[in-house]
């Protein structure tokens, strides 16, 4: 049976805490109101770059109004800005243990591997080219079109059907993330979802949100891989 897993990126993929991206959404704030938005003491981890912007706006001053209009040119400039000051390649040592075996691998036996990410998805495309991982992970859903994290999920299915005609059920849709977020995703949702500790939770943080699985890392492929497919099986 084809699975459609779906990766989330920072701490999952790569390791959490690009000081880019934090940069180049300041920047693009910056740029387009013509003058310093702090973003101090806003929870990144799991959050959505649209709403992380839209947190910082709101806080700003800024009204929902003027919000709508301004967040996609805020997600375009802050990639563009990602862009030049991360050239592709230069994430390559950012990339978790087990990662690209593990994507090898599952493509191997036939499933569809994709992106579920709060990054914008010009910063995710550029992220993943940064880390040589954007051929692995062709498709997925982004954190600028969307309100929450649970609604990427559908989107991320669609892309699916889209792409490849294949129509996976929720039940062969496996989410895998690094945060409490991700698997509230998934519960919102209707996925499984295995939670991995190389973000900033611990095995038994995640597990008292009652994750379907969790693992420390990716590393152990066959063990990971076993294990994505059993999720998938007990739909
Ligand atoms: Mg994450």
């Amino acid at each position: 049976m084809t699975l459609l897993i779906l990766f989330d990126i920072d701490g999952t993929l790569l390791r959490a805490g690009d000081p880019a991206h934090a940069r180049a959404m300041r920047e693009a704030l910056h740029e387009l109101l013509g003058e310093p938005v702090s973003l101090d003491g806003i929870p990144l981890a799991g959050m959505l770059d649209s709403q992380i912007a839209r947190l910082a706006l709101l806080r700003h001053g800024v009204s929902e109004e003027a919000i709508a209009q301004l967040l996609p040119q805020v997600m375009r400039r802050m990639g563009t800005r990602y862009r030049e000051l991360v050239p592709p390649g230069a994430r390559r040592d950012w990339v978790l243990p087990g990662v690209r075996p593990l994507l090898d691998r599952l493509q191997q036996r036939g499933h569809l591997t994709g992106v579920l990410t709060g990054n914008a998805a010009l910063v995710a495309r550029w992220k993943l080219a940064a880390a040589e991982l954007d051929r692995a992970l062709p498709f997925g859903a982004y954190g600028d079109d969307a309100q929450e994290r649970h609604e990427l999920v559908t989107r991320a299915i669609e892309d699916a059907r889209t792409r490849f005609a294949v129509s996976p059920s929720h039940q062969q849709t496996i989410l895998v993330g690094d945060t409490p977020r991700d698997i509230a995703a998934a519960r919102e949702s209707g996925t499984k979802v295995l939670a991995v500790a190389t973000g900033r939770f611990g095995v038994e943080e995640l597990r008292a949100e009652h994750p379907d699985a969790v693992v420390p890392d990716l590393a152990d492929v066959e063990h990971v891989t076993a294990l994505l497919e059993s999720l998938g099986r007990c739909g």
